[in-house]
């Protein structure tokens, strides 16, 4: 590798790494009851590079206490709404301040490149957090006409106010730990709440050195808790918990289902983002470049370890054996490297098990002949790489075909016709993300009301935006992320009727 174009490591970063890690519970680290450790491993190289907190039981309701105290204190709560802006602006800019050491400690923990990590986990995320800053001081109700009429003569004003919802549980993945991280904390801090968030315990380190940021821009002890742990034990007892009054998760719909069932119960508020398959229909009329880099970035962007990410390719007869060609090329030439290589295209997966589920999608294709078109090899050594893959129209007996791979696997298939095209992009039952790819305006407008999916691009994919809301059909989740209306979820609508 050429040695400039390895990126150095700074000081804090690696001091960072060192630490003896605890539970940020009441605005400050604090020893957990549970002597219990989980290792962080770098995926380029599977080494260990730190060690965080396994929380038990005792460690989650410490968490919970601290949050709905500082909830009803009132502390944050009742808080004005410009104060409250004015801190999340602050914690934007410390973030800005420390947007190396973020993008570094992402690359380290989670594998991705470190352009990836600089301009989306840090450089998005600043967007998101002054964007959703602003949503604290545009919280609002309606006043209501009501037709009431007794008793005789008397006459009602009646209005609705939005009151923050009491202590969220955030739970997060661990493919953009940081930018998904923050996903959860600004809403419900925008919206006066408390807040637990619970990183994957693969990647927490960023969301950790975050809750520092958060005390030092100014928001008040207890108001942002962080736990870290396993999923089944620190998760479920967080998401559980009777004092949590609204769960924000994003991740598999196999666990999102499993906390709404959980969640039943007492009827804990529930945003669930979760898993897609997501298709790309490309007529014969596209822009081929820009069918290419579109889809390239698309499907391939952080490994494909991207909710939205396109993995179902659909091409119109006309256009296909040129497309498959273009990308076979591009895939071939795409290096493989770390993270904190600059020119590296294709990084390490982020972890040991994700690296060999992949994998074993791979395999069962080539036992059923499948085929399958790599990139270049994987790099020497114990880094969890998977050679980018396209798969060439698929059976539907293969276990990718229908499945969520969540890595660099992407397949191709000829369809006849558009018509064609749309029946197959809907027969799943993921319906998060799919774009289009056209040059005729009225295919366009007369597909995307036909597709199956929360967002649908038009000749892009993967462009998402702050004011884009962002959420699932089917059994992608429920609720929308960002936008305007993005607080609603973190709020409850209390309708108040004065009689006068
Ligand atoms: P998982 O569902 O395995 O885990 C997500 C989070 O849930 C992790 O923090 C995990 O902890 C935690 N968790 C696991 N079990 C429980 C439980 N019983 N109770 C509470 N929390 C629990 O998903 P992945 O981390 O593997 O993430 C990949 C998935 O996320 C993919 O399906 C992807 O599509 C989806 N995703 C969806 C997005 C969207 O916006 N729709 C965006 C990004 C990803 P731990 O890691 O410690 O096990």
């Amino acid at each position: 590798m050429n040695r400039s174009n390895k990126v150095v490591t700074l000081d804090s970063v690696i001091a960072f790494l060192k630490r003896t890690h605890g539970l940020y519970i009441n605005g400050g680290w604090v020893d957990a009851q549970s002597r219990d450790t989980l290792p962080i491993y770098d995926p380029a190289t599977g080494l260990q590079i730190a060690s965080t907190v396994d929380a038990n039981q005792q460690d989650v309701e410490r968490a919970v206490l601290s949050a709905h105290k500082a909830f009803l204190s009132g502390v944050w709560s009742r808080r004005l709404p410009a104060e409250r802006e004015r801190v999340l602006l602050r914690y934007a800019d410390l973030l800005e301040q420390h947007a190396e050491e973020l993008a570094q400690l992402e690359t380290l923990e989670q594998g991705k490149s470190i352009n990836i990590a600089r301009a989306f986990e840090v450089g998005s995320t600043l967007n998101w957090m002054r964007y959703t800053a602003g949503l604290s001081t545009k919280i609002c109700g309606r006043t209501l006409d009501v037709s009431i009429p007794i008793p005789e003569g008397a006459r009602y004003t009646a209005y609705t106010r939005k009151e923050p919802i009491g202590v969220v549980a955030g739970i997060v993945p661990w493919n953009f730990p940081l930018m998904i991280g923050m996903w959860k904390v600004m809403p419900a801090l925008a919206a006066g709440c408390s807040i637990v968030v619970k990183p994957s315990e693969l990647t927490p380190l960023t969301l950790m050195r975050m809750a520092e940021l958060a005390t030092e821009a100014g928001v008040p002890d207890g108001v942002f808790n962080l736990v870290t742990g396993r999923g089944a034990v620190c998760g479920g007892t967080l998401t559980t918990h009777p004092l949590v009054s609204k769960i924000s998760f994003t991740g598999s719909t196999v666990t999102g289902k499993h906390i709404a069932r959980s969640a039943v119960d007492r009827l804990t508020r529930l945003s669930l983002e979760l898993g897609g398959k997501n298709p790309s229909i490309v007529l014969a009329d596209a822009d081929p470049q820009q069918v290419i880099e579109g889809l390239m970035m698309g499907s391939f962007l952080n490994q494909g370890q991207v909710c939205a990410a396109s993995s179902r390719i659909y091409i119109e007869a006309p256009l296909f054996d040129r497309l498959a060609a273009d990308f076979e090329l591009a895939v071939k030439g795409l290096s493989l490297g770390p993270g904190m290589d600059m020119t590296a295209q294709i990084n390490p997966v982020a972890s040991r098990a994700h690296q060999q589920s992949v994998q074993a999608y791979l395999a069962d294709a080539q036992d059923k002949r499948a085929e399958i078109i790599s990139g270049k090899s994987v790099p020497a050594g114990d880094g969890y790489y998977v050679s980018p893959s396209l798969v060439i129209n698929p059976d539907p007996g293969l276990l990718l075909t229908r499945n969520e791979v969540f890595g660099p696997v992407v397949t191709l298939t000829r369809v006849a016709n558009a018509q064609e095209a749309i029946i197959q992009a809907n027969d799943s039952d993921y319906g998060l993300t799919a774009s289009l790819w056209t040059t005729n305006l009225k295919s366009a407008m007369d597909l995307v009301p036909r597709i199956e999916a929360g967002t649908v691009w038009v000749n892009s994919h993967t462009l998402i935006d702050a004011n884009l809301p962002f959420g699932g059909f089917k059994q992608s989740g429920t609720g929308r992320d960002f936008g305007v209306d993005w607080l609603d979820a973190y709020t409850e609508s209390k309708s108040v009727c004065i009689r006068h």
